[in-house]
């Protein structure tokens, strides 16, 4: 059963390739995945094989530069197949676009990021978090040293980079460190109630050298902020992506309506506007798997079921991305 039940056929080959593989390869396996704590090497293979790695990268590295809007609809297409696969597929923009904007020796990493043959993680939302920088960078004679703890590296032995970003003053220090532990970084993988098979970790450095070469930028913390704040329409795809698989499974019902609705106000949502609009889109995920888990009765609580995923799914949604003013529309709406 398609999770697009209400998307007409679309003009973007990657677009149609994401829907394909999300009902043929990563929907029927969802449960599985789910439960396997870790994610089948095949599917990053396949979304890999369909070049769906590049989307993120400019054509001159080789990359598909897709539209921000086809781009999004890839994601949403993904999510609705296999949550856990997309968000650990997903991280990968993060190292695939900067290194291909950089002018420095990062840039090397580019091509390889683009085809898929170098996979990426990424660790930044702790710049958001509240109080004293968790992960900050000192400058050292060839480059920076790393001190502190990431609190969520996803993909964790799927990624063979990760892109990290860390404080320094007023500036953010964007560097590659390998996917792998060492002495000046020390893992520690999560247990978690959804996306458990993510393997999202906690990596701890302790002085670890960034060497310059792999340094991709250093930017001032209010301009990232800015930019941060204009690029929050990507992630509400994930939930769009998970309520249209709950409606799919659904048949038709109220909340086709509100889907569509959903969509519409991230897509033309001012910055100041996408707050909002992100807070109503995982609220909306919450109800509809909310409503799904209501019609599939007692069965929807066995492990084997869809609903039960698809709603812990929905919960990871109300946190992932959050900031302080998604925080404060989703409060403001339970109130
Ligand atoms: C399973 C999992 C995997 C993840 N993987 C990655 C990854 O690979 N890479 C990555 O970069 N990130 C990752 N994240 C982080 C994710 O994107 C979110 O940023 C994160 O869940 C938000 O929680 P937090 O613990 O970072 O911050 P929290 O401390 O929970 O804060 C969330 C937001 O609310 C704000 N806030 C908190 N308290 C207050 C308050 N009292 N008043 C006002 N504002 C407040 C914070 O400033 C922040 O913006 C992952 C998260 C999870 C749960």
């Amino acid at each position: 059963m398609s999770a697009h039940p209400l998307s007409a056929p679309h003009s973007c080959p990657q677009v149609e390739t994401a829907r394909r593989l999300a009902d043929k390869v990563l929907f029927p396996t969802a449960v599985a995945t789910d439960r396997g704590g870790v994610i089948p090497t095949a599917h990053l293979q396949a979304l890999q094989d369909a070049g769906l790695y590049g989307i993120f990268s400019t054509e001159a590295v080789g990359g598909s530069n897709l539209s921000n809007e086809d781009r999004n609809l890839v994601i949403e297409a993904l999510a609705g197949g296999c949550l856990t696969t997309t968000f650990i597929w997903q991280q990968h923009a993060g190292p695939a676009s900067a290194t291909a904007l950089c002018e420095g020796e990062a840039h090397r990493y580019a091509a390889g990021l683009a085809r898929g043959d170098i996979r990426g993680g990424v660790a930044f939302a702790h710049l958001l978090r509240q109080g004293a920088p968790v992960l900050r960078a000192e400058p050292c004679g060839d480059g920076w040293q790393i001190s502190g703890t990431a609190p969520y590296i996803t993909g964790w032995g799927d990624v063979d980079i990760v892109l990290i970003a860390a404080r320094w003053h007023d500036s953010v220090i964007w560097g590659i460190v390998p996917g792998i532990e060492s002495e000046t970084m020390s893992v520690h993988m999560l247990e978690l109630a959804a996306v458990n098979s993510s393997s999202t970790a906690v990596v701890t450095f302790d002085q670890h050298l960034i060497t310059t070469d792999d340094i991709t930028s250093v930017v001032s913390f209010d301009s990232w902020l800015e930019n941060y704040r204009m690029g929050l329409r990507a992630n509400g795809s994930l939930a769009l992506g998970v309520t249209g698989r709950c409606l799919s499974l659904l048949g038709p019902s109220e909340l086709d309506a509100e889907y569509v609705c959903a969509r519409e106000r991230l897509d033309t949502a001012s910055v100041d506007e996408l707050p909002a609009a992100r807070a109503n889109a995982s609220d909306l995920c919450m109800r509809a798997a909310t409503m799904l888990v209501a019609a599939s009765g007692g069965g929807a609580i066995a492990l084997s079921h869809h609903a039960q995923l698809l709603a812990r799914q929905a919960m990871f949604l109300l946190v992932q991305s959050q900031t302080s003013e998604i925080r404060q529309h989703q409060l403001d709406r339970s109130m």
